[in-house]
Parts: structure tokens; C-alpha cells; sequence
């Protein structure tokens, strides 16, 4: 049996008026992430985690920015597709650990609807899905409110 171990991160700016998505979930705030897709920062640091256990290149390699189908794809889709990628190369997700760094709103109150919608994805228990949030203590750009970063680890096993 091999074990896997995968990385990711992800960057987007905020801008007044757009929505938060946020592991899947429309989150009240006056801001969104600014991109191509639907912007969920969260999902897109668990796809690159995933990605980089089964050896496969990033996210912007299966799901480029530039590709006018993908506009304002929803985030959910990307995880399920990149999730078959990873179970073509013969793995199933063990576990997954996430931080999202922002300085508001409060993520706690969404966080078990998060991992529900994550495990339900990657079908697995909702156990094995950790999310976690910080804020960066005002300081830098997640400080002054201009972006957000998330964080993921995955930890993959052969099947
Ligand atoms: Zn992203």
C-alpha cells in the first residue's frame, strides 16, 4: 500500500459586492473573491493538496482561468472532477486538514456544513475532513481585508 502525502495553497483578493464562497458555501459578507470560478479559495487549496499527493500538476493546469467554459464555475464541480483524476491514479483520500486565513466574517458557524460538503464530495467520513480559521492578527493583506489564503494537507492511500 502506498501513502501519499500533498500540499496546497490558494490566494484570491476580495471586492465589495461579490459572494463568498467559502467550502462550498455562500458565506454572508459584503466581499468576494475575485476570479474566474465561483473563487472558493478553500476548495481550491483541498484540489492542489490532492493534486500534489497523486503526483498531478495544479489546479490552473486542469482548470485554466482563461478556458471561457469554466466562467464562474461553481468550486464543488472542480473538487469532484479533480477528485477523479486522483481515483484514475489508483488513491482515495485518507485525510484532509485546511486552515483559511481572514480576518472576518467568523467562520466557525459554517465549518460543519463545510466538511459535510467536502466528505460528501470526496465521499468519505466527515471525520477524516478537518477545517480550521485564524485571522492573521490584522496584520498584512488578509489584515486590511484585501484577500484571503487557504491551506490545505491531503493525505492520500492506493486503493
Ligand atoms: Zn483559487
Amino acid at each position: 500500500m502506498k501513502i501519499r502525502i500533498g500540499q496546497g495553497i490558494d490566494f484570491h483578493r476580495l471586492e465589495k459586492g461579490l459572494d463568498l464562497w467559502l467550502g462550498g458555501i455562500n458565506v454572508p459578507s459584503d466581499k468576494g473573491c475575485i476570479a474566474h470560478s465561483d473563487g472558493d479559495v478553500l476548495l481550491h487549496a483541498v484540489c492542489d493538496s490532492l493534486l500534489g499527493a497523486a503526483g498531478l500538476r495544479d489546479i490552473g493546469y486542469y482548470f485554466p482561468d482563461n478556458d471561457p467554459t469554466l466562467k464562474g464555475i461553481d468550486s464543488k464541480i472542480i473538487l469532484e472532477k479533480t477528485y477523479a483524476l486522483v481515483k484514475e491514479k489508483g488513491f482515495r483520500v485518507e485525510n484532509i486538514d485546511c486552515t483559511l486565513c481572514l480576518e472576518k466574517p467568523k467562520i466557525a458557524p459554517f465549518v460543519p456544513e463545510m466538511k459535510n460538503i467536502i466528505s460528501g464530495i470526496l465521499k468519505t467520513d466527515i471525520e477524516n475532513i478537518s477545517v480550521k480559521a485564524t485571522t492573521t492578527e490584522k496584520l498584512g493583506f488578509t489584515g486590511r481585508e484585501e484577500g484571503v489564503i487557504a491551506l490545505a494537507v491531503a493525505l492520500l492511500m492506493s486503493e
